[in-house]
């Protein structure tokens, strides 16, 4: 609280994939300091329990398909709070400026006179291809990463940049992806990418539960269907898929299926 009646400050900050251990130590810093925090559905127990007790936390977000709280009761709440004279920290999962409405948060609180700073974090792809082994670029396998997404507010299936992902030498990261995956399959292949591409899913990619799907493009939403995944998905398809070491996790820490083909 500022004593001197100056308004506080929002930092819109990247909590990563769940796991505390894979926050950044900015991001600890700024939790720890929080005396009001918003924050998503996806954010980790483990994560939150590093706020102050007396620290006021909102939860503002559902999971896909849930009722979440509208954008712009976010952002007055945010401003309410801030001009209350808090340190405010908005967490996120993943990266905040990765399909975590950074643009639309920041140009409102600094358009209120809101001081804001934004503190990055490790996005789903990266925490999925380092538990798994996989890199997302290889020199002479990809030399590109096209991180998008398929699936418009309705759910309907949108342009994912097909065309860009065509090029054999793309890793094509999808998020918010599961429910469309064979229309996405489907794009992909009529846009010149092989059937026999790898790909791989992951579920709750950086935390202790993940689960790592191997199969190919045109197998892949057969696979996701029999495999049932509950919790947060990144797809990841391109040849690169094919270096995962899924069974080597499944060893090593976490459970892990491998879909049958
Ligand atoms: N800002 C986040 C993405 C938010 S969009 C980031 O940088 O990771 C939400 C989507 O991200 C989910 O539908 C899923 O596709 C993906 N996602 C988020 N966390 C994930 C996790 N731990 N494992 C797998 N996918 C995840």
């Amino acid at each position: 609280m500022r004593l001197d009646g100056a308004i506080g400050r929002v930092r819109l900050v990247g909590a990563g994939p769940g796991a505390a251990d894979l926050l950044t130590v900015r991001a600890v810093r700024a939790i720890e300091g929080a005396q009001a925090l918003l924050y998503d559905a996806l954010i980790a127990d483990e994560v939150l329990a590093l706020a102050p007790v007396a620290c006021l936390k909102v939860q503002t977000g559902k999971r896909a398909g849930q009722a979440s709280m509208a954008q712009s009761t976010i952002n007055r709440l945010m401003l309410r709070l801030a001009r209350r004279g808090l340190d405010v920290v908005r967490l996120k999962g993943g990266d905040p400026s990765i399909f975590g409405r950074v643009g639309e948060e920041r140009e409102f609180l600094r358009a209120n006179g809101v001081e804001v700073e934004v503190v990055p974090g490790v996005t789903a792809a990266c925490a999925a291809a380092a538990q798994f082994g996989f890199p997302l670029t290889h020199r002479g396998e990809a030399r590109r990463v096209l991180i998008s997404t398929a699936t418009l507010a309705g759910g309907t299936l949108a342009d994912a940049g097909w065309a860009g992902a065509a090029d054999p030498q793309t890793t094509l990261a999808l998020y918010m992806g599961r429910d469309q995956v064979r229309g996405i399959a489907d794009q992909l292949i009529r846009h010149g990418r092989p059937a026999a591409t790898p790909a791989v899913a992951v579920e709750n990619a950086g935390r202790p539960d993940a689960h790592g799907i191997a199969s190919t493009l045109g197998e892949l939403a057969t696979a996701l269907d029999a495999a049932r995944p509950t919790g947060p998905v990144v797809l990841l398809i391109g040849d690169v898929a094919a270096r995962a070491d899924i069974a080597a996790v499944a060893d090593a820490v976490v459970p892990c299926r491998r879909a049958q083909a």
